[in-house]
C-alpha cells in the first residue's frame, strides 16, 4: 500500500463551531488549546480552515439534523480543499458515535464527552490512515482541567469543579452523556484558581452540573460551602460567581458562605423547571415549589441585593392549566432578574420522550408567551428599583453591542446585571476591560441598565492590565499547557443553557 503524501501539519489551521451550554464552551477552549499545543492555529476569520470541529450539543432539539445540515452544506468546500478535515466531538457525538460517519462519511474524526484529549491524535491518525476515526469512551479519561486550554478572556475564567451528574431528571440527557459526578480536589480547584489569579484573572465562575452536590464523590457534603470560603482567601479574586445549583441539594451554609465572603457575589441562578410539584414529580426533581421559594427567601434575608436568574421549562409532558398556573404563581413570588424560559421538546433517549399526554404546541406556545410576559414585567420592576442606586462595574469586553454607537461602555454589577455605562473619553480616564469603576444607575430596562451619570472611583486592575498586556502583544502564545482553563464571565443568566441543573 503505497502511503500517502501528507502536508506538514505545523501551520494548519483550525476552526471550532460550537453548540450548546457553558460546558461546551468550556471544553471549546480545551479543544482549542490542545489543537493550538499540536501546533494548529487559529483560523482567521472568513478564511477557510484545514480542520473544523463541531462541539455539539444533544439536548436542543432537532440539533441531529441542524448537525447533518451543517455537515452537508461543508461538503462542497472539503472536496475543493485538499487535506481539510471535519471533526464532530461533544453530546451529539457521544450519543450517536457510529452513526455519524454512516449518514456523513466524509466526517474524520468522531470524538465522545470523556476523550476530548484525543482529538490531535485521532485527526492524525485519520490523517495518516486516510480513514475516519471514530473513538468514544464510556468513562472520563482525563479530568478536563487538565488539559491544555487557549484562554479567550485574559480577566474571566470558568473552573471546572466536577463534570457528569447523578441525578436523573426526566426530561435531560445529560446523565447519559456525561456520566456520573466526578469531583475535582478542592485543592486542585484552587491551585487552579490561584494560578489564574496570578495571570491577571480577576473573576472565575465555578463550573458543575449539580455544584451543590460537589463533595459527594471524597465525602464532604459541605464541600462546595468551604471551596467557596476559601475563595474568599485568595488575594486579587475580586469576583467569584457559581453555576448551576440544585434545588434539592441546596444548603443553608452555601448561603452562609455566600453572604459571608466578600467576593462572592450576590446572584444565584438556580433553576425551577416548574413551579408545580405534580410536574416536578414527573421530572424526577425530587423537591418542591415550597422548598425551592425557601431557598429564595433565606438567600434574601441574607442578601438583599442578590440577583436571582433561573430556567424554566414551559408544556413537560401531562402540564395542566393548573401546573401552569402554579409556575406563574412561583415565578411572581420569586420576583426574577431574568429567566431562561424553555418550550419543552422531545428528547430522544430521554424518559419523558416517551410519556403520554405530550402537551399540543399551540397550547405550549400560548402558555409560553404568558410566562414571558410575566418574567419581562418582575425583571423590569426588579431593575427599576436600582435606578437611582449606585453599583460596582466591571467593565468587559463585548458586552454592549452599541457601545460604539452610544458612546458607552458595558461591564457586570456585582449581582451580575448588564449595565451600559457613560464613560469619559479620555484614555487617561476611561476604564479597560477588567477594570472596576462605581457609578450610579439612570435608567432601566427589562433586560439591562444604563448609567449616564459617568464613573467615580475607577480602579486599575491586574485584569485591566493582563488585557492591556494581550491587546498590545496579540501574538503572545494564549495556551496554557494543562493549567488553567479560562473563559468569558456568564452573563445574568447562562446565555444558551441548556435545561440542566
Ligand atoms: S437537569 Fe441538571 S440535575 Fe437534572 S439530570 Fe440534567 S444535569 Fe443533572
Amino acid at each position: 500500500m503505497s502511503t500517502p503524501v501528507l502536508a506538514p501539519l505545523a501551520g494548519r489551521t483550525y476552526e471550532i463551531r460550537t453548540h450548546g451550554c457553558q460546558m461546551n464552551v468550556h471544553d471549546s477552549e480545551r479543544l482549542a488549546g490542545l489543537l493550538e499545543g499540536a501546533g494548529y492555529r487559529r483560523a482567521d476569520r472568513g478564511g477557510a480552515p484545514d480542520v473544523v470541529v463541531f462541539n455539539t450539543c444533544a439536548v436542543r432539539e432537532n440539533a441531529d439534523n441542524k448537525l447533518y445540515g451543517s455537515l452537508g452544506h461543508l461538503l462542497p468546500t472539503k472536496n475543493a480543499t485538499p487535506g481539510m478535515q471535519i471533526a464532530v466531538g461533544g453530546c451529539l457525538a457521544q450519543k450517536d458515535r457510529t452513526e455519524i460517519v454512516r449518514r456523513a462519511p466524509w466526517v474524520d474524526v468522531v470524538f465522545g464527552t470523556h476523550n476530548i484529549g484525543a482529538l490531535p491524535v485521532l485527526l492524525e491518525r485519520a490523517r495518516v490512515e486516510q480513514e475516519a476515526q471514530v473513538e468514544i469512551e464510556e468513562a472520563l479519561q482525563t479530568f478536563p482541567s487538565n488539559l491544555p486550554t487557549r484562554r479567550d478572556s485574559a480577566y474571566a475564567a470558568w473552573v471546572s469543579v466536577s463534570v457528569g451528574c447523578n441525578n436523573t431528571c426526566t426530561f435531560c440527557i445529560v446523565p447519559a452523556l456525561r456520566g456520573k459526578e466526578t469531583d475535582r480536589r478542592p485543592g486542585d480547584v484552587l491551585a487552579e484558581i490561584e494560578m489564574l489569579v496570578a495571570d491577571g484573572v480577576q473573576e472565575v465562575t465555578l463550573l458543575g452540573q449539580n455544584v451543590n452536590a460537589y463533595g459527594v464523590e471524597f465525602g464532604d457534603r459541605a464541600a462546595f460551602a468551604k471551596l467557596l470560603r476559601a475563595c474568599g482567601e485568595i488575594d486579587g479574586l475580586e469576583r467569584v460567581r457559581f453555576t448551576s445549583p440544585h434545588p434539592k441539594d441546596f444548603t443553608d451554609d452555601v448561603i452562609a458562605a455566600m453572604a459571608e465572603t466578600p467576593n462572592v457575589m450576590p446572584q444565584l441562578h438556580m433553576p425551577l423547571q416548574s413551579g408545580s410539584d405534580t410536574v416536578l414529580r414527573t421530572m424526577r426533581r425530587s423537591y418542591r415549589s415550597d422548598r425551592y421559594l425557601g431557598i429564595i427567601d433565606r438567600v434574601r434575608a441574607s442578601m438583599p441585593e442578590a440577583a436571582i436568574t433561573t430556567d424554566i421549562i414551559v408544556g413537560f409532558p401531562g402540564e395542566t392549566e393548573a401546573d401552569f398556573q402554579a409556575t406563574l404563581d412561583v415565578a411572581a413570588a420569586a420576583r426574577f432578574a431574568a429567566a431562561f424560559t424553555f418550550q419543552y421538546s422531545v428528547r430522544p433517549g430521554t424518559p419523558a420522550a416517551t410519556m403520554p399526554d405530550q402537551v399540543p404546541k399551540a397550547v405550549v406556545q400560548e402558555r409560553y408567551e404568558r410566562l414571558v410576559a410575566l418574567v419581562e414585567q418582575s425583571a423590569w420592576q426588579e431593575n427599576q428599583r436600582l435606578v437611582g442606586t449606585e453599583v460596582e462595574v466591571m467593565f468587559a469586553d463585548g458586552e454592549g453591542r452599541k457601545d460604539a454607537a452610544t458612546a458607552r461602555m458595558s461591564g457586570r454589577a456585582r449581582d451580575n446585571r448588564l449595565v451600559h455605562v457613560a464613560v469619559p473619553e479620555d484614555p487617561a480616564r476611561r476604564p479597560r476591560p477588567g477594570d472596576l469603576a462605581r457609578t450610579t444607575i439612570t435608567y432601566a430596562a427589562p433586560h439591562h441598565l444604563t448609567a449616564d451619570a459617568g464613573i467615580t472611583g475607577l480602579r486599575r486592575t491586574r485584569g485591566g492590565d493582563a488585557w492591556e498586556g494581550r491587546r498590545a502583544a496579540p501574538a503572545r502564545p494564549a495556551v496554557s499547557l494543562g493549567l488553567p482553563a479560562v473563559g468569558v464571565p456568564a452573563p445574568l443568566a447562562p446565555a444558551g443553557a441548556c435545561q440542566v441543573g
